[in-house]
């Protein structure tokens, strides 16, 4: 059961003046693909980031499966994470960087060569496992950091405007890839970003929000229909 309550959640930075999220209420469902957007500034990291454990909670509450979430440690939480800039660790092979969480939780070594393995083949990097991050493209170290989310099997997954350092072009092809990942994962997926059209394509609901509050939740037709 991965459903996820955020149940009027407040943020307020230690040296803000107005609260960064003000209620954010709504309840997400298991296997739901959900987008928050809205313009530079409106709260959509920020929230992301409170339900990752990356920040505290100012008031309200994040249930998650039924069990109040605001106090435990990110690591403790069973969520795959992915950012816009991937920071990849240079030195490493995509092998290793995709096999890094999984060796610090003490994961056997065969259980780690089979779940890098299965992400490789799911985002068609086994040619490229050997390989140093520097020597792939924009689009290919976007997959390994991918990979490097999805090999713990998660069953939820936080996306933070993992497109937007991609040229156009590899924007729709990682699009697509990110669909069939989540209906391959089956993950309860949160995603964030200010694209309209990654909204459109990629959203059972989305969420609209605008200096700190949701303003509008539906379906992208819904929410994108012409008035
Ligand atoms: P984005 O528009 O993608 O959210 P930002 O430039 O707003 O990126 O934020 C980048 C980083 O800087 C984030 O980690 C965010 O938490 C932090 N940040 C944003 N605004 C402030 C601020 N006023 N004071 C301190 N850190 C901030
Ligand atoms: P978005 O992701 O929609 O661009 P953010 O959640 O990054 O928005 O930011 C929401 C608000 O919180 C902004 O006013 C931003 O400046 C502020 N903010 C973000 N991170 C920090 C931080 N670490 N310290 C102080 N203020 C921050």
């Amino acid at each position: 059961m991965v459903e996820i309550d955020l149940d009027h959640l407040y943020k307020r930075y230690e040296d803000g003046e107005d609260y960064a999220v003000k209620d954010f209420d709504l309840h997400i469902k298991e296997r739901e693909f959900i987008v928050f957007v809205g313009p530079s500034g409106c709260g959509k990291s920020t929230t992301l980031r409170m339900i990752a454990g990356l920040e505290d909670i100012t008031e309200g509450e994040l249930v998650i499966g039924g069990k109040v979430m605001n106090d435990v440690a990110p690591k403790d939480r069973d969520i795959a994470m992915v950012f816009q800039n991937y920071a990849l660790y240079p030195h490493m092979t995509v092998a290793d960087n995709m096999a890094f969480g999984l060796k610090l939780r003490h994961y056997s070594k065969e259980d780690i060569k089979k779940r890098v393995d299965n992400a490789a083949e799911i985002l068609g990097l086994e040619e490229f496992l050997q390989r140093k991050p520097a020597d792939l493209s924009g689009g290919q170290r976007q997959r390994v950091a991918l990979g490097r989310a999805i090999v713990r099997d998660a069953p939820i997954f936080l996306m933070d405007e993992p497109l937007s350092n991609l040229d156009a072009k590899l924007r729709v092809s990682m699009r697509a890839q990110i669909a069939k990942l989540h209906r391959r994962l089956n993950t309860t997926t949160i995603y964030v970003t200010h694209d309209q059209t990654e909204a459109m394509t990629l959203a059972d609901r989305v969420v609209v929000m605008s200096v700190g509050q949701i303003q509008q939740i539906g379906t992208p037709a819904e929410v994108y229909q012409n008035p």
